[in-house]
């Protein structure tokens, strides 16, 4: 500066120096006045339009319109610093089109320091300027497409990085410095050990990297190492080269994607898939026993239907036989009824009402139909009714019955039957009644002419016995063996028909409801004497032991138990060998006396044994032996009459105990 102000001192020197100046120097040389208004000159080299002539119009001829404020502004500092004004800004070319000039100008100074002139030289820098921005321009544009990847790459929940030979992370993803806890700085520029890979882990991706140099191929895998936080997590990995203009590989590339959830899903579709075919197994194994099962279903729907044809025709069957039976009843002119077992409702058809002397429209209930039995057999008949609907008694009853309408004596028969549920209850009480007035009409003639018989036959027969008893005492006078023995026999044979007969006529009464019970108390021990002594004159043939009796008095009649007991010993005689034992015992218990008659005859088999005591009833097999079957019948309607029992016991082949009790104090 000093060397310009002094050479300055001469203007010709200046003025020389300049010109040498400008012309040595490549660039554009101007100067101006002090304040800038006015440029003196300028060598514009082609690159800018020279001024020969001062000009104050320099700014519109030289400067970019925009640049404008910007060399105002570098002017104004410049003349106040009065220091060296140096620029960058666009200016109006030559040609007019728009270039950079880098321009520097130096105050010239007058004695007082003043500013005598402006000196300055301009370059063109358009081409630098130029490169400069287009330069800019690409780094924007890199920048911008950095800030795009880096924004794509960090919100992937991936993991990104690369590693350079020396297995270095040089590049590691927001995800991935999240999931190690570090910062990019903690981070990047350590290797595999100091980011916390476990060595094993470490080596493994190392050899990788050594592998993808020689290579140059990406490499895939999987691995699972422990989450800082999520625990232990599976991952699958890949990575790339990264190769530079020559195709050498300069750094790894790697990505690696938390698969954890996809493998469980992953493995819960695989177990699913194996339930499914087990399912599907199991499923085909059921659909074939369904088929196999249907098979036999229809096996059985065959059955059924043939079982089914059956039963139609079987309740045809029953139908019809039904039918027909409902015709037999109406045949047989059979009248029926039904018993609820609780209520006691009484169902009858207009048969039933009729027998009872009813009208098909009245009402008849079992009071009623009571009612209408005569008195004699009403108790007897309610009795055995109550006992078969309560008890499952057998009801086979006949008795009068006088109807309410017409007044008439019919004599009825009605067999009944319980009807019983599985479970044991009664669900009913049903039968037939049968009008037997004409059978009982004759029935009862032959036993009024058996009874009238009988009697008639008694009374020659009590003289006969009368004039023997006479003759035996005669006899014993008499020193006649011969009719002494057959006086004796006559009198045993007599005394048979006398007991026979009585039997007739007690079967008789009893038949016609005449027999009469007349009760005199009287002492067993005494009654068993007399039989005992009555037994040894009729029976010689067979041996006897009356055991003895204590004397104990009971009330009944006395000839009729005296009956019941001949009559017992006689049926030990009939059905027993002669010679055989026959034991006669009465013995007193506490309410009642028993007397029972042993013998070591015949016996009678189990199913016979109920039976005997009913009329007629005569034991098959037996037919050697007379007899009529009415005498253990009426032994039992008397002990039944003076309220007792009597029932045998026996033995075929080893004998037989015929017993009946008394009530003490009847
Ligand atoms: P019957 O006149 O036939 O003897 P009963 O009424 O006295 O008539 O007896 C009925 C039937 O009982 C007899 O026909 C006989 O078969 C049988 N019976 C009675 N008592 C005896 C006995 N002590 N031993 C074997 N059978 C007997």
């Amino acid at each position: 500066m000093d060397k310009f102000t002094h050479n300055m001192n001469s203007p010709d020197a200046f003025e020389h120096r300049f010109k040498a100046l400008s012309t040595a120097i490549s660039g554009v040389v101007y100067s101006f006045n002090p304040d800038w208004s006015i440029m003196y000159e300028l060598d514009g080299r082609g690159f800018l339009s020279d001024v020969t002539e001062p000009t104050a119009d320099w700014k519109k001829r030289n400067v970019y319109r925009e640049d404008i404020e910007k060399v105002d502004n570098a002017i104004a500092e410049a003349i106040k610093n009065k220091c060296v004004l140096e620029l960058e800004h666009r200016v109006l070319k030559a040609d007019r089109t728009v270039g950079w000039t880098f321009s520097r100008a130096v105050p010239i100074l007058n004695d007082k320091g003043e500013i005598k002139e402006w000196f300055g030289v301009a370059s063109d820098i358009t081409e630098r300027k130029l490169a400069e921005q287009s330069l800019k321009k690409s780094r924007e544009i890199l920048e911008q497409q950095k800030r795009t990847y880096e924004t794509i790459i960090s919100g992937t929940p991936d993991l990104m990085y690369v590693f350079d030979l020396n297995y270095r992370f040089t590049y590691a993803n927001q995800a991935l410095l999240q999931m190690w806890g570090k910062t990019w700085d903690e981070a990047v520029g350590k290797g595999l050990l100091e980011n916390g890979y476990e060595p094993w882990h470490a080596e493994m991706h190392q050899q990788e990297i050594d592998t993808i140099k020689t290579t140059g191929k990406s490499i895939r895998g999987e691995v699972a190492f422990p989450h800082a936080t999520l625990g232990r997590r599976l991952y699958d990995y890949i990575l790339n080269p990264v190769f530079d203009e020559g195709g050498k590989v300069i750094a790894v590339s790697g990505t690696t994607r938390d698969v954890t959830e996809r493998d469980q899903w992953e493995q819960k579709l695989k177990q699913s898939a194996e339930r499914l075919q087990a399912i599907n197994e199991e499923f085909a194994a059921v659909n074939e026993e369904l088929s196999a099962s249907n098979e036999e279903i229809l096996a059985v729907n065959e059955d059924l239907a043939k079982a089914n044809a059956n039963l139609i025709s079987a309740q045809q069957t029953i139908e019809e036989g039904k039918l027909a039976l409902r015709q037999a009843i109406e045949a047989a002119n059979f009248g029926t009824w039904y018993i609820h077992p609780k209520t006691l409702q009484f169902v009858t058809d207009s048969r039933l009402k009729e027998l009872f002397g009813y009208l098909p429209d009245d009402n008849l209930t079992l009071e009623k139909a009571l009612a209408q039995i005569t008195d004699e057999y009403r108790d007897l008949i309610a009795g055995k009714l109550e006992h078969a609907i309560y008890s499952l008694g057998d009801f086979d009853v006949t008795y009068p019955v006088i109807g309410l309408h017409d007044n008439k004596l019919r004599w009825l028969r009605a067999i009944g039957n319980r009807i019983a549920e599985p479970n044991g209850e009664a669900s009913g009480f049903t039968g037939v009644i049968m009008d037997i007035t004409d059978q009982k009409m004759e029935e009862i003639r032959k036993n009024d002419f058996m009874g009238m018989v009988s009697h008639e036959l008694k009374t020659p027969l009590t003289s006969l016995s009368a004039y023997l008893q006479l003759l035996e005492i005669r006899a014993k006078e008499n020193p006649d063996d011969v009719s002494q023995r057959a006086i004796s026999k006559s009198v045993q044979q007599t005394k048979r028909m006398t007991d026979m007969i009585n039997g007739f006529l007690d079967f008789s009464r009893l038949e016609s409801a005449k027999i009469i019970i007349e009760t005199t108390p009287f002492d067993v021990a005494e009654l068993i004497e007399e039989v005992k002594e009555e037994t040894k004159m009729l029976y010689t043939t067979h041996k006897f032991i009356f055991a003895s009796v204590k004397s104990q008095f009971v009330s009944a009649d006395r000839l009729k138990i005296g009956q019941v007991l001949a009559n017992l010993i006689g049926n030990a005689v009939k059905y027993s060998k002669p010679g055989s034992l026959i034991q006669v015992s009465c013995v007193a218990l506490p309410n009642e006396v028993k007397f029972s008659v042993w013998d070591e005859g015949i016996g009678i088999k189990a199913d016979d044994l109920s039976k005997i005591f009913e009329r007629f009833y005569r034991v098959e097999n037996n037919n050697l032996i007379s007899g009529f079957g009415i005498g253990l019948y009426v032994s039992s309607e008397i002990i039944k009459m003076h309220k007792g029992a009597i029932w045998a016991e026996s033995e075929v082949g080893k004998g037989s105990v015929f017993s009946f009790n008394l009530p003490i104090g009847n």
